[in-house]
């Protein structure tokens, strides 16, 4: 295990393999309850740079039984219902951004605020400096790593009535 602080200043421990997707051009979140907090703090901020109609990207290949939509991860599938269950509107790689002449389309994009956010799981190919040189474009980009995963699923999977996970070791 590693240890990382949070937004909020708090401490929490995730699993050491998820040390390379914890980067210091982004800020690191260690809860639903912390996530919230940012995703609601976010003042709305266009996309910059200026987001351009995506060519063509490969249909998503896994079926998400509970949305009953299509996505290329279980995790963005959790991630898109947790989203939902919060209220919080989103679209699913809507919108492409152009960086230094190469495209990216984010995961999520959240129309209220412009906040683009991308989650990993794993690196491949140069997605790691893509993220990092989207970041440093100036595009309001959130990267959650994989271990959000387990988080949405205990906000999911604990009912309504439970508080939202809180940061903690
Ligand atoms: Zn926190």
């Amino acid at each position: 295990m590693i240890i990382r602080h949070c937004i909020c200043g708090n401490e929490f421990s995730v699993a050491a393999r998820y040390k390379n997707y914890i980067l210091p051009e982004f800020p690191v979140i260690g809860s639903t309850k912390c996530l919230i907090d940012y995703i609601r703090a976010q003042p709305y901020k266009a996309s910059t740079p200026r987001t351009i109609v995506s060519s063509f990207l490969s249909p998503p290949h896994i079926y998400y039984e509970p949305l009953q939509k299509w996505f290329r991860s279980v995790f963005e599938g959790v991630f898109a219902q947790w989203l939902n269950w919060h209220k919080i509107a989103y679209r699913y790689e809507e919108l492409t951004l152009s960086i230094h002449g190469r495209e990216y389309t984010p995961d999520f994009y959240l129309p209220h605020n412009g906040l683009f956010i991308e989650l990993k799981g794993l690196w491949s190919g140069g997605a790691k400096a893509k993220t990092i040189a989207t970041k440093a474009a100036g595009t309001n980009l959130l990267l959650l790593p994989y271990y959000f995963d387990h988080y949405c699923r205990q906000d999911l999977y604990q009912g309504e009535d439970s508080e939202i996970f809180k940061c903690r070791l």
